[in-house]
């Protein structure tokens, strides 16, 4: 076959079948797939296009100028089915089912800090609030900090293998010189050996205990404070601490203070707050499982700091003095979130957590 039948052959199929195939596609990615096999880089018209210079001189002309007419009318068809097909998603659209634009949309749900963290940071605020400066400890201290210079006999209980985690020592090295701290008064120690009064400190963080049974965990939050100058009396403990945890608890809970011994303390106490589980001060007596239906919980232990901790860290116990407390976070958190259970607190579940 001569190039010129070849030509005048592909221009009328081309031709005559183009409207079929578009009529075929039944949206824009169709019809731009059909467009594509005749005008498209290398679709018929295209490649006849192409095949121009091969063809005679004197029909070069005519068959290039109705290639080119065809190549135009492809096109234009192809741009009045684009415009009617989005004319016709468009028509779809505004008689379809209204869509409300003003709905509130899907939000992201943020995560927030744990709620001990939470409890941590709050209790830290309101001490700063108070002017007591915030400090912080190392996790793992000397024996001495956590407990010679506090006062703890060399045989206190406390002291044993059984209830403290000791750090492994290099040969020669005292197997008991360093642990993991029982309790945050080592800050207590620490910053008294660095500053000299009057102070007023704050700290909060993790402490360890070999206890390991279902009502105690072997890691848990404290948050421990102390005020040393001329002159600070047990009244001076009994405000902050009543201010402290009515400001926590609400204005109206009842607080009570109770005699206890604790090493670094003389005298020392504890301090209860009405349970606010059952809220008995209120709502009168109820079977409470948290308060034991007592109608209290003990919150903090406190007490004036003893003159052997003072002699310890250098300090003069004929003129200063000075009370210290402590509490654990966990029973904080319990009492301001209305948990039952401490062990919800160390669990990780996120249905619980998030709750919070
Ligand atoms: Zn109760």
């Amino acid at each position: 076959m001569s190039v010129v039948a070849q030509f005048e052959e592909g221009l009328g199929h081309a031709a005559s079948e183009y409207k079929a195939a578009f009529d075929a596609a039944r949206d824009e990615p169709a019809l731009r797939a059909a467009n594509a096999r005749y005008t498209g880089p290398s679709g018929i018209v295209t490649k006849l296009l192409k095949l121009m210079p091969e063809l005679p001189k004197e029909q070069r002309r005519e068959l290039g100028q109705r290639a080119n007419r065809l190549k135009e009318e492809i096109e234009s068809e192809l741009a009045a089915r684009l415009a009617s097909l989005a004319h016709a998603q468009r028509a779809a659209e505004l008689s379809g089912p209204a869509l409300d634009v003003t709905l509130p949309g899907y939000g992201v749900r943020a995560g927030h800090a744990h709620p001990l963290t939470r409890v941590k940071h709050e209790l830290l605020d309101l001490f700063a609030g108070l002017g007591f400066d915030i400090a912080e400890g190392p996790e793992v201290d000397l024996h001495e900090n956590n407990f010679d210079r506090l006062g703890f006999p060399p045989d206190h209980p406390a002291t044993d293998m059984q209830d403290t985690f000791f750090m492994q020592q290099p040969p020669g090295v005292s197997p008991r010189a360093t642990l993991l701290r029982t309790h945050t008064s080592t800050v207590q120690v620490r910053e008294m050996l660095r500053r000299k009064p009057p102070l007023a400190v704050v700290s909060a963080g993790a402490v360890f205990r070999r206890d390991d049974d279902v009502t105690h965990s072997p890691m848990f939050m404290q948050l421990e404070g102390f005020m040393v100058d001329e002159g600070v009396s047990f009244a001076h403990l009994k405000g902050v601490l009543t201010h402290f945890l009515r400001r926590l608890f609400g204005q109206n809970v009842p607080v009570r203070f109770r005699p206890s011994y604790f090493p670094f303390v003389e005298p020392g106490g504890e301090v209860d707050v009405g349970c606010t589980i059952c809220r008995s001060w209120e709502l009168g007596p109820r079977e409470c499982r948290v308060c034991k239906n007592t109608g209290f919980m003990e919150i903090l232990g406190c007490g004036m700091i003893h003159p052997v901790v003072f002699e310890h860290v250098g300090y003069d116990p004929e003129r200063f003095t000075g009370f210290a407390f402590g509490m654990g976070l966990d029973r904080v958190a319990m009492l301001r979130y209305g948990i039952a259970e401490v062990g919800l607190l160390y669990g990780n579940d996120v249905r619980f957590l998030a709750q919070l």
